[in-house]
């Protein structure tokens, strides 16, 4: 596979992976850490810059947006920002890798520069994993502690706090005036090992265990955890007096009853040091009681804060040092074969149990078969696991030294391990062409049901797994046709659950033909072509009959969407013309035109909903550009909106732009637009447009 296709491929993991973590963010049940998610995020932004993605088409993951239903919400008076990272992923101008000295030696320039300063006094401190809170305290008593949230506000967990009896809800001495302060809850590994083993249901890890805890809607017992906080910097105060350094802040602090990290701290002046420090401290992880995921590197000198300001996304008075992922060696036991929906074949490692970064791992992809080859992976070796991101377990490399005599090297299944079908390549990928496959079956229903396409109501993968096992369910529409009495009569059902299903069913016929192509599993349609493809035809019928005049080749219909020069766009954006032959000759095939008739036969609405296609005059045929941050609308959702109403939102802005829409802190597109005239509108003035203004 080419580079450009291997990144389209993890790009596409990346996204399902983000949105789905930052849904358990959201239900308060996070899997992974902050840092983690942004480092996944960082990834993804990475990839779209390096595809050239259209900024208004990529996902808008806000790191950390924690909110748990039933809890009120405060504003963080000054945002909690996520920290610049050094980056094992960054790279010079001229392409080069850049070693983290390089990337460290950058930033104290760049902060000297900027604080016309020839000397910078940082300070180092342990980064714990844990879930970062504000506090704020009024005359040294602590009013309110808010979790970060999305950045700009978060939950309101005082209660929690205040219960947990290791966090002072009284500041020691006499202090006068407002104060608040970061810091960071934790599950100290120890006092989380003795809670755990009182628990008929362990917990996974700390870190996951503290935020639940936190967000416990009744505190009492809170006490029984052990849970503490470290804090580690005071973000603002009124009428408060306090040092003048991080350091003494520090300590200013500790004098008054709050837990920091005195004792973990290094100060320096030397750029090589501060590194050689966290280097170092990597070697002590094993010995503290507390998870950390890495080390922060902060100026001392605390007036230089307000003279340095911060983009969007970070602040400027600190960067961030990633220890490298924990890295474990477990037995290869078998490579087994997986089909996916769309009959793709991917081999999966399994692993004798190995704990790596915070869960047990016994399963691994491998990917593709040509990664498996290109890493000469064998049943029998010593490899190395590790998790992507801290979250996805990957085989990183083999331990060829152990590698046993007469270890046969894996060869790729020429036929499907599940229905025998003869396999066909495409690309690097192996794919099993029978639709009837059984496997397939069940992932595209899995699929077909699931939230990101028809979003049935309690048809879950276990209900799914029961319809296909027992009811011979094999096509979407045999769903739509399954009896109360059919579902009451399967495991763990009864007569009130398998009426709520029907109801899930009868609801899900509404959802419009995107959510319907989406749930086809269709290759290359994902969520966004989906939508594409039906604000452009509007109806399945005119999609099909499209379909099998582009098969047919005529001329007139190939041109319209995919014209044979590639520098020109066709009519549906982003429909490359190998996209496009392969789409429509799925569309096209029998199996496809019959769940079509299906579906159509038992109700589904096979038509744009009528909510999506409002054209509206002032926007039909226009060219919209984003740029910069909007104030309500977020860059999907102003998209989305533009295109319902009949316009095109493009990446770029040239002659051809009708109105670029300019948010806060716009990009060049806002200097572009200026030099060409172009008309530039305000988020007011879009909505006004949209016909949606007071
Ligand atoms: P990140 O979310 O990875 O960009 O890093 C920012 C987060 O690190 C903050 O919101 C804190 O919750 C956490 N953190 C843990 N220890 C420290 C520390 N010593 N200094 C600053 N942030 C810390
Ligand atoms: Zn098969």
């Amino acid at each position: 596979m080419g580079g450009r296709a291997r990144a389209e491929v993890e790009l596409e993991q990346l996204s399902k992976q983000i949105r789905y973590h930052e849904a358990a963010y959201r239900a308060g049940v996070p899997e992974i850490t902050d840092a983690a998610f942004d480092e996944m995020v960082e990834r993804y932004q990475e990839l779209a810059d390096l595809l050239g993605i259209d900024p208004a088409e990529r996902l808008d993951a806000q790191p950390g947006a924690d909110h748990t239903a039933g809890f009120e919400t405060a504003e963080h008076r000054v945002p909690m920002l996520s920290l610049e990272k050094l980056s094992p992923n960054r790279r010079d101008s001229s392409g080069e890798p850049m070693p983290f000295s390089d990337q460290l030696s950058a930033w104290f320039r760049r902060r000297k520069k900027e604080l016309e300063i020839d000397e910078l006094p940082v300070i180092v401190e342990p980064k714990v994993d844990g879930i970062s809170v504000s506090l704020l305290y009024t005359n040294g008593r602590l009013r309110r502690a808010v979790t970060r949230g999305d950045g700009r506000k978060g939950d309101v967990i005082t209660k929690q706090v205040a219960q947990l009896g290791t966090v002072p809800t009284k500041l020691a001495g006499t202090i006068k005036g407002d104060l608040e302060i970061r810091g960071e809850l934790y599950w100290p590994l120890t006092e989380f090992a003795r809670f755990n083993a009182t628990l008929e249901k362990p917990l996974i890890n700390p870190r996951n265990g503290c935020a639940g805890m936190m967000k416990r809607k009744k505190p009492a017992g809170l006490e029984e955890t052990g849970i503490r906080a470290f804090f580690y910097q005071i973000a603002w105060d009124d009428g408060v007096e306090l040092p003048a350094t991080q350091n003494e802040a520090l300590q200013w602090l500790a004098d008054r009853g709050a837990d920091v990290y005195l004792s973990e701290v290094f100060q320096t002046i030397s750029e090589e040091d501060a590194l050689r420090y966290c280097e170092d401290y990597d070697a002590r992880r094993g010995t503290l009681d507390y998870d950390i995921d890495g080390m922060v590197i902060k100026i001392d000198d605390l007036a230089m804060y307000s003279r340095l300001g911060a983009t969007g996304h970070h602040p400027h008075w600190g960067i961030a040092y990633k220890f490298p992922p924990e890295r474990k060696p477990t037995k290869l036991l078998a490579i087994e074969v997986s089909v996916g929906k769309s009959g793709k074949l991917t081999p999966v490692a399994i692993l004798e149990p190995v704990f790596v970064s915070g869960t047990t791992v016994s399963r691994a992809s491998l990917h593709n078969f040509v990664e498996l080859e290109r890493k000469d992976v064998r049943v029998g070796d010593t490899v190395l696991v590790e998790k992507a991101g801290e979250i996805i377990p990957q085989v990183v490399e083999v331990d060829k030294t152990k590698r046993k005599r007469g270890a046969r090297r894996f060869v790729p299944p020429k036929a499907c391990p599940t229905c025998g079908t003869e396999a066909v390549s495409e690309e690097i990928f192996v794919y099993c062409p029978n639709p009837a496959c059984p496997d397939q079956v069940r992932e595209r229903l899995r699929h077909f049901a699931s939230r990101q396409a028809m979003d049935i109501d309690g048809m879950g993968e276990v209900l799914v797994d029961q319809v296909v096992d027992k009811l011979g369910v094999r096509a979407p529409d045999d769903l739509f046709r399954l009896e109360v009495d059919q579902l009451a009569a399967l495991d763990r059902m009864g007569k009130k659950s398998a009426e709520n299903v029907k109801a899930g069913l009868e609801e899900a016929k509404e959802r419009g033909l995107g959510r319907v192509l989406n749930g086809l599993a269709i290759r290359h349609v994902g969520e966004t072509m989906a939508e594409d493809l039906a604000a452009y035809f509007k109806t399945a019928d005119a999609l099909l009959e499209f379909a099998s005049r582009y098969v047919a080749d005529d001329e007139e219909v190939v041109q319209t969407v995919a014209p044979a020069k590639s520098t020109e766009r066709g009519a549906i954006e982003g429909l490359a013309r190998k996209s496009a032959d392969s789409i429509f000759h799925e569309l096209d095939s029998p199996a496809v035109r019959k769940v079509f008739a299906g579906l159509a036969d038992v109700g589904v609405s096979l038509s744009v909903k009528a909510a999506d296609i409002r054209e509206l005059a002032a926007i039909a045929g226009k060219t919209f550009v984003l740029t910069g941050t909007l104030p309500t609308l977020k860059r999907t959702e102003a998209t989305k909106r533009i295109k319902a109403a009949g316009g095109k939102v493009s990446g770029s802005v040239s002659k051809k732009t009708d109105y670029v829409v300019a948010g806060d802190d716009p990009g060049s597109k806002f200097d572009k637009a200026q030099s060409l005239g172009v008309e530039i509108i305000d988020e007011a003035a879009l909505l006004a447009l949209l016909g949606e203004a007071e």
